[in-house]
């Protein structure tokens, strides 16, 4: 329970200001908003010139008189329009500040799930399933906004409530208890039947709208296998299974849910009946009763429908609870970083220059933690030499891929360590800076071809640009497109070939200059003259650079300064 209220705090407060002005603007809204409820009994009552004022009358008249305002309909009018004007402008200021709030959280939350994404272990991150993900990051982070604008409804319902029964006690005693006494009663059973309900239809709500979203994914993703197996109409089946399950479950929330307005409304009309009945039976004067009456029937039917919205918010609120939980979790996703070398990166050691060979040091590695036995990669020692071309060989799923990640920094060896300038490699804050890998499966996003080599990279050489790419043949195909350089690529590149995306990729590695270059299996897609053709130019722009090469063809061989073969998790030279 407590630590639920420190979550909520900790998401909400994102903006100790914001939220502190959402907060007094929706108390003088609700403010005004009683009061000018309130008023409509002085006016009513002075307009019948009823003889016995009520409580509220009496303390409204000497306000009145306080400020030198004779009491008659036309001052009471004046007031009271103006009391209106303030009190819907402040409610629509405050409906302004509500949205604008809620929306500004996502961008926080946002920020910090890929903050926290960017901090924390690659190999986490790839036992994630990419749709669940997908869905956390972008349904669940909406959600969770909804889950606040139904926070903040809870808080100024609850004042509401609170203002109006305030209200009542001046008008009626007898009233506000039998009110009183009825808003407990449905509060109580709202409690009881609909609370942990709603929070259980939120934990199988984000459960099944992951799948939902991860087989949509899947359909997307891979839309071309699946219309080529002709499967489309199986894969809509598949994805309308869960989704169907989502509506019974959603109705019947909805349904239960909205059901206290009405039981509300009959509560309030079968009070009203009996107060009436009550009344008639002490005094036979039904006239006096009007402004009372009247009072009884705008804030009685105000404060109940208050009540049932703040039930109803209530219930939202506690629905988008797994929504918050999942949204934290993702928050603080690097927080569990298993491994201490990803941490130290608070000091500020910086590569510069590859100043001596690379020492790989006792590195082992499995991505299964409790296969002992089996090692992918086992108790690697040897160096890279600085300046020179390495190429890996072995057969696929030997671990090539495994090894250059772990060169790399994207993946953390299990024992040992690989040292780069006698530090150990993850220590340096630049590390994907100097080492740059290429590999063989690439994903290019939607922006323009030359967006997708600088890749977010600030960089003005424009004649280090040009060398780049005519030396890498990009210039010969993105000449061809009409807008050039400003062709815009879609679906992540599936209508180029990939040759032509392989050669964006790898302009997108050398206009960083990088001081250690990998290139996994980049020339798998091209055919064998160029192939050669593209090592050539690649190793001419890295001359006197580190490459480290995993190729299965020995058509460059030749240019090898040294050469691997991984078997059975060793390096043999
Ligand atoms: P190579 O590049 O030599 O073809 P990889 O390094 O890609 O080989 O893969 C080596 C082995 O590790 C394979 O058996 C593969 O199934 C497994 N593997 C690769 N990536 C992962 C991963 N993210 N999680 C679990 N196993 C993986
Ligand atoms: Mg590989």
């Amino acid at each position: 329970m407590f630590e639920n209220i420190a979550l909520i705090r900790q998401l909400f407060f994102q903006s100790k200001t914001y939220a502190s002005i959402l907060i007094i603007v929706s108390f003088i809204s609700i403010f005004l908003e009683g009061i000018s409820y309130a008023a409509i009994l002085p006016l009513l009552e002075n307009y019948l010139s009823s003889e016995k004022g009520s409580n509220l009358s009496r303390i409204i008249a000497s306000i009145f008189t306080y400020i030198g305002f004779s009491i008659n309909t036309l001052s009471i009018s004046i007031v009271f329009i103006i009391l209106i004007i303030f009190k819907n402008f402040f409610r629509i200021f405050r409906e302004y500040l509500t949205a604008n709030y809620k929306y500004y959280l996502r961008e926080i939350w946002l920020e910090k799930i890929y903050n926290s994404l960017d901090k924390s272990e690659y190999e986490k991150i790839t036992l994630v399933n990419r749709g669940k993900l997908y869905n956390n990051v972008y349904h669940e982070t909406n959600n969770s906004t909804q889950g606040m604008e139904n926070l903040i409804e809870i808080f100024t319902s609850l004042i509401s409530l609170i203002f109006f029964i305030f209200i009542l006690i001046l008008t009626s005693i007898q009233f506000t208890l039998i009110i009183a006494a009825i808003a407990i009663f449905i509060f109580l059973l709202n409690r009881l039947l609909l609370y942990n309900y709603s929070k259980k239809v939120g934990n199988k709500e984000v459960e099944l709208n992951q799948l939902v979203s991860s087989v949509i994914n899947d359909s997307l993703v891979s839309i071309k296998n699946i219309k080529a197996f002709r499967v489309m109409p199986e894969f809509s089946k598949y994805i309308n299974n869960h989704v169907k399950y989502l509506r019974r479950i959603m109705v019947q929330w909805r349904v239960y849910t909205f059901s206290t307005m009405p039981v509300i409304e009959t509560f309030l009309v079968l009070t009203l009946i009996v107060f009436i009945l009550y009344w008639n039976s002490l005094n036979d004067n039904l006239i006096t009763l009007i402004p009372l009456l009247a009072v009884i029937v705008v804030v009685g039917q105000r404060l109940m429908q208050q009540l049932s919205r703040f039930l109803i918010a209530i219930n939202s609120f506690n629905r988008m609870k797994k929504s918050f939980y999942v949204i934290n979790e993702l928050m603080n996703f690097d927080k569990k970083n298993k491994n201490y070398k990803t941490i130290n990166k608070e000091n500020n050691l910086r590569l510069d220059e590859l100043k001596k060979d690379i020492e790989i040091n006792n590195v082992s590695f499995n991505y299964e933690k409790s296969n002992a036995n089996n090692k992918l990669l086992n108790n690697l020692k040897f160096n890279i030499r600085k300046g020179k071309i390495t190429i890996l060989k072995g057969k696929s799923g030997s671990g090539k891929s495994t090894f250059l990640d772990l060169l790399s920094g994207l993946l953390i060896p299990d024992t040992g360590s690989i040292y780069i300038n006698n530090n150990e490699l993850y220590k340096y804050k630049n590390i994907n800076e100097k080492i740059v890998t290429v590999s063989q499966k690439n994903i290019l996003i939607t922006d323009t071809i030359k967006e997708n080599i600088l890749f977010f990279k600030q960089f003005n050489d424009e004649e280090y640009f040009k060398k780049i790419t005519s030396k890498l043949n990009v210039d010969d195909f993105v000449n061809s497109f009409e807008n050039n350089y400003d062709t815009i690529i879609e679906n992540s590149g599936e209508n180029l070939s990939g040759g032509q995306m392989q050669r964006i990729c790898i302009a997108r590695a050398l206009i960083r200059k990088p001081e250690i270059l990998i290139l996994d299996e980049i020339t798998s897609s091209l055919d064998e003259k160029n192939e050669k053709e593209i090592f050539s130019s690649i190793l001419q722009l890295m001359k006197g650079k580190t490459v480290i090469i995993s190729i299965h063809k020995s058509i460059i061989d030749e240019f090898a300064d040294d050469i691997y073969n991984i078997e059975n998790g060793k390096f043999v030279k």
